[in-house]
């Protein structure tokens, strides 16, 4: 995922790479890369500054935020990032640091600009807040835990008990 800023010319420079998941350390139990990632796009070049737009596929395995069952969640995400040197003293340093305010704006040193961090980055801002394995997932029954996707309980037959009612019963029963 390095390029040497002297391989992209007027042009720009077109790639196609795929890189084995183990590469973005996106491993959590409940957020893991599924599959090796595919990103594609072209780098261009203006003086030292370098522009990435492109695309990264892939897929991420999550756990439903309702039901708790895991699932997989196809990521096809567009890429765009902004580098510049590090510690660029040149006539353009004030532009550089206004630059760097932009979220968007990476480093890069010794020619050699790496796309891993942003890359990364686009899988993680594609996964969604709530992960659900379907739009209309039933979730767990919050009394017996139940997948209610799976099957049905009886609980929802019965109103549900507030302890504070039940001390109240057994109070009444005992001064009756
Ligand atoms: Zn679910
Ligand atoms: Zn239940």
């Amino acid at each position: 995922m390095v390029f040497n800023i002297d391989e992209i010319g007027d042009e720009g420079l077109n790639f196609k790479t795929r890189k084995r998941k183990e590469h973005f350390c996106i491993d959590q139990a409940d957020c893991f890369l599924n599959k090796d990632v595919e990103i594609f796009g072209v780098l261009t070049r203006l003086n030292e500054e370098v522009f990435l737009t492109g695309r990264v596929n892939t897929v991420l395995g999550l756990n439903c935020s309702r039901c708790l069952e895991p699932f997989t969640h196809l990521v096809e995400t567009k890429l765009k990032a902004h580098f510049v040197p590090l510690g660029d003293k040149s006539a353009l340093a004030g532009e550089v640091e206004l630059h760097a305010a932009d979220i968007d704006t990476e480093f890069y040193e010794n020619d050699r600009v790496d796309l891993t961090q942003s890359v990364r980055d686009g899988i993680l801002l594609a996964v969604p807040v709530i992960f659900l394995c379907r739009e209309d997932c039933n979730g767990l029954c919050s009394r017996c835990g139940v997948n209610l996707n799976q099957g049905s309980c009886s609980c929802a037959k019965e109103p549900p008990i507030d302890p504070r009612l039940e001390i109240l019963k057994t109070l009444k029963e005992k001064f009756k």
